[in-house]
């Protein structure tokens, strides 16, 4: 029997959905989007580049780039991993290279490479795209998928609808959250969308302001709740003017956010010397003293912190700069000491959904079938990518689990 099957959203999850479900030439594939183009996010992804995946020799490697959902993707990443992903571009001309580590890059580092692609394959496989059509609902019969009503008003007779809507964030790109509408209209549970891969707003702005541009490398930053830390990073991280960003701040957000949402004090502390162990650390301050005994303060930090922090830091710590170094207490080294290691900012809010990379939270997977992605409650309806409640850190983890979630579904739903 030939199948309609409608696909909701032509981003990298909904273009993948349409090139799998047109693996059975019988049945008619239309992929919707709202946008005047397919892929518009994707065109924006690795700041251009588009880090489409991480290299790993075997799928379970890929588990601790998601911090939730790493065992509903299992099946998905079986049928079609990074090799495949990887292989599927190398063949259509497009070869991939690794970049800082194992996240994976077109060798042009172009994201437009890979989207038109993808765009070109939907064509090879006679694909219909109707653009600037966003769909405003799912219709269903006796628990089945029926029809997709756009918001021309025109009925589209279906008995497959997959839902490619991605999350909230970055909403220009056409992902402003109608999937979570569809599947809560369809009876799905929703675990609260919220931000993640988002810089953070600090309370001590005077700071943030005065560092403002500063980007530190090998620094750790521990977030902590309430006084418990609940994750640490080590890697990069920068001031801006209303707080923290850069990848290990935007690692450290996802939990972040979720212990703003739940009113606990927030906080992110820095320790710009992790190498170096307090005590270590206050031995070499005390021989750095002996040896510059007349040196003005600000002038010996020079050696522990670049130019822009020694203001901050003098300022925070207490100390008079224009003290001589011999002028210094033992309660003024120890409090150096700390600062260097646990330099503590209290985290307001994140920025918006603007800014943030990734929505956590979306349709909760157990209402989802893990090998297909097709909905428990209504038959014929899938729910692939970021709408789905999985997220992953920064390194290509969340398009792969675009690629893979909606090959998974256009495979199932052609059959
Ligand atoms: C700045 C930025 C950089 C990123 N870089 C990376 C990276 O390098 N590597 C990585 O792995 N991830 C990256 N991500 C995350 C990644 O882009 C997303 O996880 C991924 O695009 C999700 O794919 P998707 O197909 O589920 O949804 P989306 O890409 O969001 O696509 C959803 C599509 O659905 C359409 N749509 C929505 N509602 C409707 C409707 N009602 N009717 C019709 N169409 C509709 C939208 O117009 C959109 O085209 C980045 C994200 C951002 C914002």
């Amino acid at each position: 029997m030939n199948k309609q099957i409608v696909i909701i959203g032509g981003g990298p999850a909904g273009m993948m959905a349409g090139i799998s479900a047109s693996s059975n030439s019988n049945n008619k594939v239309i992929i919707f989007d709202k946008m005047p183009e397919m892929g518009t996010k994707l065109l924006v992804t690795g700041k251009g580049k588009c880090n489409l995946t991480h290299q790993v020799g075997r799928v379970d490697e890929l588990f601790e780039g998601y911090p939730k959902g790493s065992q509903f993707l299992h099946s998905s990443f079986n049928k079609f991993g990074p090799a495949d992903l990887l292989k599927f571009f190398e063949q259509r001309g497009v070869p991939c290279k690794p970049d800082r580590g194992k996240r994976m890059f077109p060798v042009s580092e172009k994201a437009r490479d890979i989207r038109d692609t993808l765009v070109k394959e939907l064509t090879k496989k006679n694909v219909t795209f109707k653009l600037n059509t966003p769909i405003i609902e799912i219709m269903t019969e006796n628990g089945a998928v029926s029809a997709v009503r756009t918001a021309q008003k025109e009925v589209i007779p279906c008995s497959r609808v997959i839902v490619a809507t991605g999350g909230m964030s970055y909403p220009w790109t056409g992902s402003t959250g109608d999937g979570y509408i569809f599947a809560r209209k369809t009876g799905h549970s929703i675990v609260t969308p919220r931000a993640s891969l988002v810089p953070l707003e600090v309370a001590e702005s005077h700071i943030s302001f005065a560092l403002e541009g500063l980007s530190l490398k090998n620094v750790k930053a521990t977030l902590k709740a309430d006084g418990k830390v609940i994750d640490q990073k080590f890697g990069e991280m920068v001031f801006t003017s209303y707080g923290l960003s850069g990848p290990i701040i935007l690692y450290l957000s996802r939990r972040a956010v979720v212990c703003l949402s739940e009113k606990s004090k927030t906080t992110i502390s820095i320790d710009f010397k992790p190498a170096v162990a307090k005590d270590k650390l206050l031995a070499r301050f005390e021989a750095d003293i002996e040896k510059n005994r007349k040196k003005l303060v600000k002038n010996m930090l020079d050696e522990y912190m670049p130019q822009k922090l020694i203001s901050v830091f003098i300022q925070e710590s207490g100390l008079q700069g224009s003290k001589q170094c011999i002028q210094l207490t033992s309660k003024d080294k120890n409090r150096m000491v700390e600062i260097l290691k646990n330099f503590t900012l209290t985290i307001t809010k994140p920025r918006g959904m603007s800014e943030a990379e990734v929505t956590q939270g979306g349709v909760d997977t157990k209402d989802l079938d893990p090998r297909t992605m097709e909905s428990k409650i209504v038959k014929g309806l899938y729910f692939v990518g970021e709408v789905i409640d999985v997220d992953g850190y920064i390194g290509g983890f969340n398009l792969q689990a675009a690629f893979s979630t909606g090959y998974s579904a256009g495979k199932s739903a052609c059959q």
